[in-house]
């Protein structure tokens, strides 16, 4: 290989391709993907504009199997409807006149479950990654190693097929190939696993097929790179020369690069801190001039940003570098390169869409880190020395936060402080970040997040006081910075549907969240959102109405249900959908629940939970309109004088207390069901019950309201889920049942039908001495249940090789159970359930070992009661008659639902209560002041 090139020089590949300079773009995630990892537009954009003069783009990494995301948002290459988004991609990389190549990946054992529908990750071995809480993967059997080559293949073909140059297979970041080459992760004994020449076989088998599929589709000089990582810290883990040995042997069979992943170019070993030898040095000297690895070219990668940069890098030995951050924060990164400009990472809060840079990647910490906040960039600042203390767990020390007019100058601890040596490093490591994005809006420390939070904390709290210092003197009124026209309490979906649509409608809007994030309850709902006679429905030739929808929720509701309120939810439904819709939250499969006859549950395409893909689709619509969220502030009481609003007193995480002025008020703070003693005060029989929801859902939002004379209706009916996991307060779904498990008691028998609605199941364990059951199924209920693998992988679920083992380890007599299972066996194979009268999901007998068995408890989960409010959300008082300015939306409201809420109502109430109490108080807003 030649060294030190001049990097706007050609170099040719070993497998016949030519790259124009020395210059790529590296892959970086960009999180930006659909949710089933297809590309949208703006990361069309992203790529195509960034290519402009460099050598290459290698676009971010791309799972080749749905088990294989490591992250969210990740792009995906795993089956065919995939290749017409890449194929864009690689169109607009090559117009520029870049190679395109593209990463491809498993993330094995780094999958978390919530990713993949809560199944298990795969791995080499069932040996779980050395960090807190990292999931035990399933080892992978010899069937799905060939499965996953062949998939390996698969993506290189389709890769070629969307008009990539090649392919880098990403052999780094401890995915799926480290993991089979590292003797950490690696544990087999069969021919995948061993040594190191046996522990390789993954990684070249991956690279054999690339070169087989490249060959059939007569693209001989298609790019095949390797990423990998030089060391691993883990003991045993791959080290340095464990890794020249594998890209020895992939040199063997041929290769075009190989690519280090590093921090920086520069970096030196991370085990042997003793040697300051940078990595490439020690590479160029260990590897013999006659091997197949010295003919191919080497990739550095990090810090590459200036000209300095570049030329000191190739010196160094590198043949090509790889371009990160400078390309995400200059598009013309190259351009300006050449013309010898001296650039710094940072770009202004304003600047994302000039930028192209996708809203996902933005937010990412690497990326919110070269931000420079616009907003306190616009000398908000009374400049000075601001003292404040930093107060976390065991830490309590003291900082000073130096300001200029315009930014921070220095974060600095105070001499007296004494400390520990791990805080002076995450101090550091932090007052770098903030004085370069000149924000406390940084990512937190891996390992130390509590004392990053009180550090971010105490800085913004220096940030808010010198802001203030600063209005005082120019005069300005500092209440005038906190003067609203809408205050949205509560920020779950009920809440940010309300914002957004206010916003909209021309009013200057803030959330209050008395949580550290946002989402509420919301983010735990799981089916779906109930609507009829919508557009989803029409395209699938679903035939439903809106009498049959109101029929049935009232039939569910047990007639208890306010029949006005009632019949605004079912007429407003399908255009909440539709707004949901133009918002990039696409509702678009449909499923159905218990208590309805037609299928009107509408639910992301991929069937994922719903709670998550809302929230945040609407964070990122509340993003896109800069609307402010006041995280860990409590909305205390509403102010009020003369029948009118004038502000809300809230509460901060320190205790301080302020008033936001406001005109109109919009109440979206969910129910109760985690306020135990509210809970006890309506329905004694509960006391002791553990809860579903998340902690904020306290009611707090209907003491507010009641303070000021509002009316509440049906307290005390309450919902009660017969199936929660108790130490977690999990909510196992009725899905496992509706598969075919039964209940039994710890006595091992069975005690009611199982398929009966959610307070008559939730009655008969309650009846039970010991208040609580065992959900029992088997491996065909396992296999054919997403949810029971998210179990497995909790560790809620105890398993037996067979019955009797499964009795033996949850405490039951084995005759009793094996007798029960006899019986219940036998009604299914008569699809007659004479003991309990169970009529549906009699789907299999259970027989298939192993045998699992969850222990279950009921938990309260829903509070159909709450302030009552008119049709047109405004909050009633005793006497009906509307509260000027207070509207209430969400489950903080009572009557909608009745004395029990169906499946796919809550999330259906949320959306379009929230719109319309959103859309009233902002017209109210504009007519009336
Ligand atoms: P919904 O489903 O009705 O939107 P959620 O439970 O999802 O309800 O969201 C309600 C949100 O309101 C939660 O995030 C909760 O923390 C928040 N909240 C509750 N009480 C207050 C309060 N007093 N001040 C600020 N936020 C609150």
């Amino acid at each position: 290989m030649e060294r030190t090139p001049v990097f706007n020089t050609a170099l040719s590949f070993t497998r016949g391709k030519t790259v124009k300079n020395r210059l790529l773009m590296a892959p970086m995630t960009t999180c930006s993907g659909f949710h089933d990892g297809s590309v949208p537009q703006d990361l069309v954009d992203y790529y195509g504009q960034r290519a402009q003069g460099l050598g290459a783009v290698i676009v971010e990494c791309c799972f080749i199997d749905p088990l294989g995301p490591a992250f969210p948002g990740a792009l995906g290459i795993d089956n065919d409807k995939k290749i017409p988004g890449l194929a864009r991609v690689a169109k607009a990389i090559k117009q520029q006149g870049a190679l395109a190549i593209l990463q491809i990946y498993h993330g094995g054992r780094m999958v978390e479950p919530e990713l993949i529908g809560g199944r298990t990750p795969v791995a080499p071995s069932a040996v779980a990654a050395a960090r807190e809480g990292a999931t035990i993967p399933r080892a992978l059997n010899l069937g799905e190693i060939d499965a996953l080559i062949t998939k390996f293949g698969d993506a290189v073909n389709r890769a070629i097929k969307a008009g990539f140059d090649g392919v880098e297979i990403h052999g780094a970041n401890t995915y799926l190939l480290q993991q089979f080459y590292s003797p950490h992760s690696n544990r087999r004994d069969d021919q995948w696993g061993g040594d190191r020449e046996k522990r390789s076989r993954f990684p070249l088998a991956v690279l054999d097929i690339a070169h087989q599929i490249a060959e059939r589709a007569e693209a001989s000089d298609f790019i095949i790179g390797y990423r990998f990582s030089p060391e691993e810290i883990e003991k045993p883990g791959i080290t340095f020369g464990d890794s020249l040995y594998l890209l020895e042997k992939l040199a063997e069979r041929g290769l075009d690069y190989v690519h280090f992943s590093l921090g920086h170019w520069s970096r030196s070993s991370i085990v042997d801190l003793e040697d300051p030898t940078p990595l490439i040095a020690r590479y160029r000297q260990a590897i013999s001039s006659g091997s197949s690895l010295a003919q191919v070219p080497v990739i550095g990668v990090g810090g590459i940003v200036n000209r300095a940069d570049v030329e000191n890098a190739l010196r160094a030995g590198y043949d090509l570098l790889a371009v990160g951050k400078a390309c995400i924060v200059y598009p013309d990164w190259w351009q300006r390169l050449n013309a010898g400009e001296n650039l710094s990472l940072e770009m202004a809060s304003t600047q994302r869409e000039a930028l192209c840079i996708p809203e996902p990647l933005w937010h990412f910490s690497l990326v919110d880190a070269m931000i420079r906040d616009e907003q306190s960039a616009g000398k908000k600042f009374k400049a000075g020395i601001y003292h404040e203390k930093v107060e976390a767990e065991a830490l309590k020390l003291n900082i000073d936060v130096q300001l200029d007019t315009d930014r921070i100058t220095d974060i600095r601890l105070q001499p007296d402080s004494c400390l520990d040596v791990d805080f002076t490093q995450t101090f550091e490591q932090l007052r770098t970040r903030m004085l370069v994005a000149n924000s406390p809006y940084v990512d937190a420390i891996a390992g130390a997040t509590t004392q990053s939070e009180a550090l971010k904390k105490a800085v913004s709290r220096a940030l808010s006081t010198s802001s203030k210092h600063w209005a005082q003197d120019s005069g300005v009124d500092p209440a005038s910075l906190e003067n609203y026209d809408v205050i949205v309490i509560g920020s779950g979906g009920a809440g940010l549907a309300a914002a957004i649509n206010a916003h909209d409608l021309g009013a200057k809007v803030v959330i209050v969240e008395r949580m550290p994030t946002i989402g509420g309850n919301t983010l735990k709902a799981s089916v779906g959102m109930n609507a009829a006679q919508t557009t989803y429905q029409r395209a699938k030739g679903i035939e439903d109405t809106k009498a049959c929808f109101y029929e049935e929720t009232l039939r569910g509701g047990k007639y208890k249900n306010n029949p006005d309120l009632l019949q605004q939810f079912v007429e407003r439904a399908p255009a909440a959908i539709d707004w949901l819709a133009k918002q990039q939250i696409i509702l678009s499969d449909i499923t159905i629940t218990g208590g309805m006859s037609i299928d009107r549950t509408h639910r992301p395409a991929d069937r994922s939970a719903v709670g998550g893909f809302l929230i945040s689709g609407l964070v990122k619509n509340l993003n896109q309109r800069n609307i402010d969220v006041l995280l860990d502030t409590k909305a205390e009481s509403i102010e009020y004088q003369d029948d009118t609003v004038i502000g809300l007193t809230v509460v901060d995480e320190y205790g301080e207390r302020r008033v936001l002025r406001a005109k109109a008020i919009i109440v979206a703070t969910g129910g109760f069901s985690a306020n135990t003693k509210m809970v006890e005060h309506y329905r004694p029989e509960l006391t002791g019950f553990v809860t579903t929801n998340h902690k904020g859902a306290t009611g707090s939002g209907i003491t507010l309201l009641q303070a000021l004379g509002a009316e509440t209706v049906d307290m005390a009916e309450i919902q009660i889920h017969p199936t929660v996991e108790q130490r977690s307060a999990y909510l196992i779904s009725e899905s496992i049942r509706g598969g075919g498990a039964i209940l039994v008691s710890q006595a091992g028998e069975r005690f009611c039908n199982e398929m009966d609605t959610r307070d008559k199941v939730s009655a008969q364990i309650i009846a039970l001495a010991e208040k609580s059951a065992w959900i029992i199924f088997d491996e065909q209920v396992r296999s054919q249940n997403k949810a029971a693998d998210e179990y497995l992988a909790k560790g809620f679920v105890v398993q037996g090789k067979d019955a009797p083992d499964l009795a033996k380890k949850t405490g039951m007599d084995p005759d009793v159970l094996a007798h029960t299972l006899a019986i219940f066996n036998q009604a299914v194979r008569q699809q007659q359930d004479p003991q309990f009268g169970r009529t549906t999901a009699l789907r299999h007998p259970l027989e298939n070992a192993p045998f699992y068995a969850i222990n279950i408890a009921p938990g309260v989960h829903h509070t159909m009661g709450g302030v009552a409010i008119s049709t047109q959300a405004q909050v009633l008082d005793t006497q009906h008659r509307p509260i000027t300015g207070l509207w209430a939306a969400g489950e903080v409201v009572g009557g909608i639902h009745g004395a029990n809420r169906i499946g796919g109502n809550a999330v259906a109430d949320i959306i379009i209560f929230g719109l319309l109490a959103g859309e009233q108080a902002a017209n109210w807003v504009k007519t009336n002041i």
